[in-house]
């Protein structure tokens, strides 16, 4: 067959999609396109029964005591093993807390530890932003330390890895162009040179099977609200390869990492394993709506994910490329989908103008300055016929102009 599928081949696919069920788990707005789940990933039943317990009987019924009667004290490392199974990490091995940022700024520091006489963190340029700040943060504690950026200081990230750097800290999908780097490749590449890698992992942790222990990483962060669907502000985590758990130290040593929290000690005394990275007490009801949202990953297979996720962004492109065409849209994502996230980019001009006329007519992606509309593609709740609507809604809005509004120049807060 030439030419692009039409609607109801495409609803077909949707009839044939082995993850079509998942979509009755969440819970989306009527009319609407969801295509921003890379941003903030969708509200579940299952999330929202997690909360209403955990803040309904848990807490208003059990109080104080509900931290050991409904284990809320172990959660952190329960909803790290639960989502370790997700990206490669055996047991033991993830915990769940704080945010990215924090958990970068804790993971930069033990990483530097682990390598005295070492003076260098290479990160990437176009990185999303605020890894290269906390790495900031951590060079003005340690003095002496310098940060080196692929893009800047080198094009290639493999030219800034010698024997003087201690730790290499990389997107392992990059959040603008969508880019998936080599994990096995790039970890190898570090170990030869005798430094560590931290994997920041916001764009892949259920958007692709992740192999940790395989790859041999050396530590791990990630969001739990974008493709995991943990709600806004969710707990984030880190993993740390087990041969590091023995060695690990970080500087924001609160009670919760303590050997012996409730023994209330004078001094810090580091506790066992990956509890380390734990600083204080943890926000449970945002834990305990994550671990319904994680439930739903127990009945998904990740490969299956990957496919789908491959395939509807592949029908993204040539469904855009065919209908709006004419209209100055350029792909900044690779077209090869084993090289790339779950999201497409387009770059446009008025990029931000063309999204916010996209998202008041329903169909919502994202926008990152200067020029990138952003398309995330979540095969548990984004069917085929989306993509189509979506394109179909794009082609309008750029067809008749409708993003020329003065409305849809106006910045908003959060883009
Ligand atoms: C979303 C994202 C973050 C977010 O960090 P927070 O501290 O959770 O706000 C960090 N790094 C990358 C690569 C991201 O995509």
């Amino acid at each position: 067959m030439v030419g692009i599928p039409d609607l109801a081949a495409i609803e077909a696919m949707d009839a044939a999609d082995p993850l079509r069920a998942m979509r009755d788990r969440f819970v989306l707005p009527q009319g609407v396109v969801y295509l921003d789940g890379n941003s903030l990933g969708a509200a579940s039943h299952a999330a929202f029964d997690e909360l209403r317990k955990a803040a309904t009987e848990e807490w208003a019924h059990d109080l104080i005591r509900a931290w050991n009667t409904a284990g809320w004290f172990d959660m952190p490392l329960e909803l790290g093993d639960q989502l370790g199974r997700l990206i490669g990490a055996a047991a033991g091995l993830t915990v769940v807390c704080d945010t990215t940022s924090i958990n970068i700024y804790k993971v930069l520091h033990a990483a530097m530890a682990m390598r005295p006489g070492r003076s260098i963190i290479v990160a990437e340029g176009d990185s999303f932003p605020t890894d290269l700040y906390m790495a900031e943060g951590v060079v003005s504690t340690r003095e002496g330390t310098v940060l080196r950026l692929a893009g800047v200081d080198a094009p290639d990230i493999e030219k800034l890895i010698d024997e003087r750097v201690a730790v290499v800290l990389v997107n392992h999908v990059n959040y603008k162009s969508g880019e998936l780097r080599d994990m096995m490749a790039l970890t190898r590449r570090a170990h030869e040179a005798g430094a560590l890698i931290v994997w920041d992992l916001c764009h892949t942790a259920g958007a692709m099977p992740v192999e940790l222990d395989k790859a041999n990483a050396d530590f791990a962060v990630g969001c739990t609200y974008k493709y995991l669907n943990g709600g806004p502000g969710a707990p984030a985590f880190i993993y740390a390869a087990e041969r590091h758990l023995a060695d690990i130290t970080q500087p924001l040593s609160g009670w919760w990492g303590h050997a012996r929290p409730f023994a209330f000690e004078q001094g810090y005394a580091a506790g066992i394993g990956i509890r380390r990275f734990l600083c204080g007490t943890q926000p449970v009801l945002s834990m305990r709506t994550l671990k319904g949202a994680l439930d739903i990953w127990n009945d998904v297979d990740l490969a299956a994910v990957r496919s789908k996720s491959i395939a509807l962004a592949d029908l993204f492109i040539e469904l855009v490329e065919t209908k709006c065409g004419a209209f100055g849209l350029t792909l900044e994502s690779t077209r090869d989908g084993a090289m790339r996230g779950s999201q497409i980019s387009f770059m446009h001009e008025h990029g931000y103008q063309i999204m916010r006329a996209l998202i008041e007519r329903g169909v919502i992606g994202d926008f990152r300055a200067p020029s990138t509309m952003r398309f995330g593609f979540t095969p548990l709740y984004v069917g085929y016929t989306d993509v189509w609507r979506a394109v179909e809604v794009l082609e309008d809005i750029l067809r008749t102009g409708a993003w020329k509004d003065a409305r849809f120049a106006v910045k908003a807060a959060v883009t």
